[in-house]
């Protein structure tokens, strides 16, 4: 039976960015009902405002199987929610601009091969060229990964919310969790529109997850932090790929209508109590620099809007995706440290089946809620980007 105003549920999802609305459908769909909880609206914060890479290129090695089966939802994506939420599978490249910095993809490529994964190739500079006509004459070779694209941010939290709540999901917006606790079996979350019950909780509130671990006795080293983005004026087009610097912080592509989208992980400064991140403008200004060392006909064209989002930082940069170990009934997923756009439609999954079989069908114990309090060197999958 489906539950009518959402305030008593199976489970409760805190969150209503990619994380929390993937997690609602998937759960939703295995016939769980589900209330989601959303501070303010869905997509507000880093799921609506990001870059929209789906890159599987340049993962943390823990993170690699879960992005290759996300990136498998993407390709279907239509299918999943009812809308594919803009995504093109233009490819993604990673370009060397010297020797040295060729050696560098080189070795990450051979790494991934010795453990069996094969879907970042090299390619040498005239294949670079054939793929982005328009390169600079300097750059040496690239990783390429055919399969990898974009996608619209806003839309795709959009698609899995319409999603969630056609398979039952309950959505309340501008309701902040404000204290969870535990009663008995039962969880209850208390909020300005009242208080809300449920067998099952998941922590998908991003920069904000937690004050949630806390509340349950399980503190985390989550950092919110802010990063940028800008976006310039229309420009014929030069590139299909979405492109990637190795030496440098830099990732853009450029969309059907010729606007052109410049980030990769550029970090500013983010108040996580007013709910904003606060873009540095300096900053931008050299990563337009190096768009126009690899693009000298851009250097005349104008930036048209930037701004920041807040994200989740974990330590190790990897997130915290799993079950709670102080506490009953609780399923983490956050600290997705500036590239889980791509892993939305997977964790979701892996969340709700979390949540029915107490079990993940993909590896996560590089992941566990717990691996800071480990010995160092103790946690799986210590290769780098
Ligand atoms: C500028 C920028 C560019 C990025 N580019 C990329 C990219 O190209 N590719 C990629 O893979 N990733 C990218 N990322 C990272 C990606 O956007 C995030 O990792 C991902 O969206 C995190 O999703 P989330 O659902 O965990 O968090 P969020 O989207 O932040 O959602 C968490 C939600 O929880 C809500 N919430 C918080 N507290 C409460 C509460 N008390 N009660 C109820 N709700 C609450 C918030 O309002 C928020 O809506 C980028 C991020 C940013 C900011």
């Amino acid at each position: 039976m489906k539950a009518d105003n959402g305030a008593d549920a199976d489970v409760i999802v805190i969150g209503g960015g990619l994380h929390g609305t993937s997690s609602a459908l998937h759960l939703a769909r295995a016939g769980l009902r589900v209330t989601l909880l959303e501070a303010d609206y869905c997509g507000r914060h880093a799921s609506g405002v990001n870059a929209g890479g789906v890159r599987t290129l340049g993962r943390h090695v823990a993170e690699i199987p879960l992005a290759l089966a996300s990136r498998n939802l993407w390709h279907r994506l239509a299918d999943l929610t009812g809308d594919d939420a803009g995504f093109v599978p233009s490819g993604q490249l990673k370009v060397a601009e010297t020797d040295a910095e060729l050696d560098v993809l080189r070795q990450r490529v051979a790494e991934l091969e010795a453990l069996g994964f094969t879907h970042e190739t090299m390619v040498d500079a005239k294949t670079v060229r054939e793929l982005v006509p328009a390169i600079a004459p300097h750059v040496t070779g690239a990783i390429w990964v055919r399969d990898d694209g974009h996608a619209l941010p806003y839309r795709a939290v959009t698609a899995f919310r319409l999603a969630a709540a056609k398979a039952g999901a309950v959505i309340h917006e501008a309701t902040p969790a404000q204290r969870v606790e535990q009663a008995g079996t039962r969880w209850k979350v208390h909020t300005p529109r009242g208080v809300f019950h449920a067998d099952r909780l998941v922590n998908a509130a991003g920069a904000w997850a937690g004050e949630f671990a806390a509340q349950i006795g399980e503190p985390v080293p989550v950092e919110a932090g802010g990063l940028m983005l800008m976006i310039t004026h229309r420009v014929a087009p030069f590139v299909k790929p979405v492109l990637g610097a190795t030496g440098r912080a830099l990732s853009f592509k450029q969309y059907a209508n010729g606007t052109v989208m410049i980030g990769g992980g550029l970090r500013c400064p983010a108040d996580a109590q007013a709910r904003h991140g606060e873009v540095d403008m300096l900053r931008l200004g050299t990563s337009a620099q190096t768009v126009t060392a690899l693009f000298p006909h851009l250097g005349p064209l104008g930036i048209n809007r930037a701004w920041a989002g807040v994200e989740a930082f974990m330590p190790d940069q990897i997130p915290v995706i799993g079950p709670s170990k102080a506490a009953p009934g609780v399923v983490h997923a956050f600290g997705f440290s500036a590239h889980g756009f791509e892993l939305g439609p997977i964790v979701g999954q892996i969340v709700a089946e979390l949540v029915t079989e107490g079990r993940a069908g993909l590896p996560i114990d590089a992941f566990a809620v717990d691996r800071f309090n480990q010995p160092r060197g103790a946690v799986a999958g210590a290769l780098r980007d």
